[in-house]
């Protein structure tokens, strides 16, 4: 009996959370009642569901993870108020099974970063393995820098790719800040590769890297990622705990110093997947980066990578107010999209935070747009809802080439334009 009740309990404490017989609705909400509805909907805590893109504008789609349990209740509320819906993904454990198997079928462990597979997705060891022999084999263009400790006391690093001189002026990549956003590291590990093997070789890199630095954290949020692949891979936040609340983590993407906690862009409820933290920068992930930037104090533009919805992003997400360089942002916004698209023709939107998606407060680049650095973008990549943040691993590399081509827009246009 003893054993049995062990048994229970490890399996409590070890296995991994199922998503048997949750379901991911898109929901159209095409008025601002209906918006309002499907944002009562997002107050019942009991239905322990999870916006995956949360309610906006009028006409905006609307996906949402449901618990099997609450699937009934949900599509009662909806269909009461007129308000239409479909299933965008019919069962989530299948997909999330095909993902396993698909990993583990790669899983032989590289020895040089030519021989790592770049079209599969891999844990932080393995992420933070293939940082190390970037590093070994190129020492005088890459360096490793940890630039704090998580919540969970991992370290935090970021690649430095560099051809000499201190402090030149640099040009800063993200991914990963929300942990399930997995196509966005394994685009950031596909990134790091591409700068060594082009330095040298493209004569736009080149020439870039001969004037000004790139700095890449592959995994912003070590602890939330870790935590993936190890019990819930739909994991959006950081791991830290909240006194007197049962509920972990904070919305890194909420905890920034601008615009924090202002009402309707952020949620101060610990249990909700936006919940800004107790006060600014209270995430030592957040906390870094943020001493990393005031230190540096030449960082041009700054890039943070998220998925999904196929988005480009400027300031502000707090505000109305338009950015002083609005109409430049824009018009590089537009360029970086038309390149990305070139590709393979995938189509982005962009413009603000505020009026493409919706009001988010205390985010990444309102404020470094603040501390007066100009280009600060955020991209959506892929996909638009198919798969949300399960994208299939043979979409990796793909949208990593497509993105790397509007990067490259505006590493262009950041080194044209010193400011
Ligand atoms: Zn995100």
């Amino acid at each position: 009996m003893r054993v049995l009740v062990l048994t229970a309990l490890l399996v409590a404490v070890f296995a991994k959370e199922n998503f048997v017989g949750h379901q991911v609705l898109r929901i159209s909400a095409v008025n601002e009642a209906q918006v309002q509805k499907v944002k009562e909907l997002e107050e019942l805590e009991h239905l322990q569901l999870d916006f995956w893109r949360g309610p906006a504008q009028p006409g905006a789609p609307i996906d949402v993870r449901v618990p099997f349990p609450s699937l009934q209740p949900v599509k009662v509320f909806l269909e009461s108020h007129g308000i239409e819906h479909r299933a965008m993904i019919k069962d989530l454990q299948s997909l999330l099974d095909q993902e396993q198997e698909e990993m583990f079928a790669f899983q032989a462990r590289a020895s040089s970063t030519d021989s790592f597979n770049y079209a599969t997705y891999h844990t932080l060891e393995e992420i933070y393995n293939f940082m190390d022999m970037l590093v070994a084999e190129n020492p005088n263009l890459v360096s490793k820098h940890e630039i704090g400790r998580t919540y969970e006391g991992r370290p935090i690093y970021v690649l430095k790719f560099s051809t000499g001189g201190d402090k030149r002026p640099a040009f800063w990549i993200d991914t990963g800040i929300h942990s399930r956003e997995w196509v966005t590291q394994a685009s950031g590990v596909w990134f790091a590769k591409k700068i060594v093997t082009d330095y040298q070789k493209d004569a736009r890199l080149t020439s870039f890297l001969n004037n000004m630095d790139i700095f890449l954290e592959i995994v912003t949020n070590p602890d939330g990622f870790a935590f993936t692949h190890s019990k819930n891979r739909l994991w959006r936040k950081t791991r830290s705990i909240t006194p007197g609340s049962s509920c972990v983590g904070v919305d890194p993407n909420r905890n920034w110093d601008a615009g924090f906690g202002v009402a309707g862009g952020a949620s101060n409820n610990p249990c909700t997947e936006t919940y800004h933290g107790k006060f600014p920068n209270s995430e030592s992930e957040v906390k870094a980066i943020v001493d990393f930037v005031k230190d540096h104090g030449n960082i041009k533009a700054f890039i943070s990578i998220h998925s999904y919805s196929q988005l480009l992003l400027y300031p502000f997400g707090y505000k109305m107010d338009p950015a002083r360089d609005q109409s430049e942002l824009d018009q590089l916004a537009r360029s970086a999209v038309t390149a990305l698209a070139s590709l393979y023709g995938t189509s982005y939107q962009y413009g603000s935070i505020i009026q493409t998606i919706y009001k988010a407060s205390g985010g990444t680049i309102d404020w470094t747009y603040e501390q007066g650095i100009k280009y600060s973008f955020t991209f959506e990549l892929r996909d638009t809802g198919r798969y949300g943040f399960l994208l299939p691993a043979s979409q990796i590399l793909p949208t990593a080439q497509e993105t790397w081509l509007a990067l490259q827009v505006i590493m262009e246009h950041t080194l044209n334009h010193p400011y």
